[in-house]
């Protein structure tokens, strides 16, 4: 057993909203010699999104890239709160948030309010859908773990449907045409898995099937992923077309229906086409939470409706004693993983260092505001091939290929939590290259 202090009534209380990258990286390096800590989460897991497009087709499991939040707070030098739960309002007048609990069936538990001295908003974005009509009903997206389970559910779905008694060739067809929206690099990730497990593992065990086997992915601008360089674009989109890999840009889906979308074409035609399964990936939102904190602080401080706008110490302008990090907040800074993660580490050395004032929220500005240069961008597009922009020595790497998989995958690998999920990585690679990914409906 971890002996670990207990409350302490003269310390401050620290409720951090979330658990993952910005969350989970305040809570493992805050002192909770100096705060009492509360985590409100409605996941009790941090999440390890870069690997999440892999748990799509099953080349990692699900749970090799979930990390149980007690798995810190349980190591932590005083006993950390953990309630599973969403934060529904927060009330910066009176230093209060409202929390509602569910239970497994997602039955809402009675909603009740804690007090805070410090309030931590980490509770990350939304899926953008611009309401299009048929978005939320028909379409997968794939921003949690439940998404990827969902997605790989329906392709299996999809194929054991396609390979069925008496199935007509045109309906055959249909099943087997995967649409992803969006060719930013959530889009191209996760065509590029869909690739892979088409070629590796569907060729073997359906041959049958193969050959109406078409994957699209669908996007609004004239290029996918615009925020890599120009010849790492062209190499992704050289690589897709090799691949077989449909790209349609300036193409707008309007609509999505049960078996087709509707998509306005570079001509502003429209056009039906028929899908088996359709992912999401857009972009993102601000959640109900952000906006309803943004929709009590005046406009002049909170303009953004991206979500919270902070200063150089992440304070979110308008209102006193809330910080705010990752997806959930606005600055000059893209919503990334690496963001959030610096910046969580950032704002827990300045609780560290306030933690004694009486006028702490003032006084982080006797810190070094935070600021942030990029490791550089990676991205998987399948065929063990990935892209890499890398800034070295003031100068960018820009590579593609085989060998920028390896460096990606040992990047990832040295990103990863723990040693834990390190293993289980490792383990889940392994398995899949010598008996290949597992097709059994779950
Ligand atoms: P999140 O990590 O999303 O965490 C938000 C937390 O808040 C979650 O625990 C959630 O359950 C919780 N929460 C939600 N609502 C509430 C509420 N009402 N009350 C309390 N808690 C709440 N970035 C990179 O830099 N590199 C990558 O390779 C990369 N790959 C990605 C791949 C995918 C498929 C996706 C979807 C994103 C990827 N990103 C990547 C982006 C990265 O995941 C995000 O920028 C990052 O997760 C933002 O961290 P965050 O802490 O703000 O939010
Ligand atoms: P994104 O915002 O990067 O890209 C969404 C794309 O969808 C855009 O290019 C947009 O033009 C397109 N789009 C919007 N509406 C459309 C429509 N109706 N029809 C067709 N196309 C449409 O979103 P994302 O890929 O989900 O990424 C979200 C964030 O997470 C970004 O900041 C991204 O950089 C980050 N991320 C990074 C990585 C990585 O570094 N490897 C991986 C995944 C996500």
């Amino acid at each position: 057993p971890i002996n670990q202090k207990p409350y302490d009534p003269n310390l401050k209380t620290l409720v951090i909203l979330g658990t993952g990258w910005g969350a989970a990286t305040v809570l493992k390096n805050v002192d909770t010699d100096k705060y009492n800590v509360v985590v409100v989460s409605p996941r009790n897991y941090f999440l390890f999104t870069p690997l999440l497009p892999s748990c799509t087709v099953g080349t990692i499991e699900n749970r090799s890239i979930m990390e149980p939040i007690r798995h810190i707070t349980r190591h932590k030098s005083r006993d950390v709160t953990v309630y599973e739960a969403n934060c529904t309002d927060v009330n910066p007048q009176t230093n209060e948030i409202t929390i509602q609990g569910f239970t497994d069936v997602q039955a809402e538990r009675p909603k009740t309010v804690l007090k805070y001295d410090y309030l931590v908003m980490a509770v990350g974005a939304m899926n953008n859908t611009f309401n299009t009509p048929g978005v939320e009903k028909y379409a997968c997206f794939l921003k949690e773990i439940w998404d990827a389970k969902k997605i790989r559910q329906k392709l299996m779905d999809c194929i054991e449907t396609a390979a069925y008694k008496g199935q007509t060739p045109k309906e055959r067809k249909r099943l087997l045409h995967m649409v992803v929206v969006g060719g930013g690099p959530t889009g191209v990730e996760y065509a590029g898995e869909l690739y892979d497990f088409m070629t590796d593992d569907l060729r073997y065990w359906y041959p049958e099937l193969v050959e109406d086997v078409k994957i699209t992915l669908v996007e609004a601008l004239p290029n996918v992923l615009p925020m890599f360089d120009k010849k790492l674009i062209e190499y992704t989109q050289n690589t897709f077309k090799e691949n077989s890999i449909n790209i349609l840009t300036k193409t707008m889906v309007k609509e999505v229906k049960e078996t087709t979308i509707t998509v306005q074409d570079e001509n502003k035609n429209l056009v039906e086409i028929p899908y088996g399964l359709i992912v999401w990936a857009t972009g993102n939102k601000a959640r109900a939470v952000t906006e309803k904190l943004r929709s009590k602080i005046s406009k002049d401080d909170q303009s953004s409706p991206r979500g919270l706008v902070v200063d150089d110490y992440l304070r979110v302008k308008g209102v006193k004693n809330i910080w705010a990090l990752g997806d959930c907040s606005v600055s000059k800074y893209a919503p990334l993983a690496q963001v959030a993660e610096r910046q969580g580490k950032w704002l827990a050395k300045a609780l560290n260092g306030i933690a004694d004032s009486d006028s702490g929220y003032e006084d982080v500005e006797k810190e070094t505001p935070f600021q942030y240069t990029s490791y550089g961008s990676l991205a998987y597009i399948g065929s063990d091939k990935a892209i890499a922009e890398l800034p070295i020595f003031n100068r960018s790497l820009k590579s593609g290929g085989a060998a920028t998989y390896l460096f990606w995958r040992s990047a990832y690998l040295s990103e990863l939590f723990s040693i834990r999920s390190t293993a289980f990585v490792m383990y889940d690679w392994a398995k899949k290259t010598m008996f290949g990914r597992d097709i059994s409906r779950e």
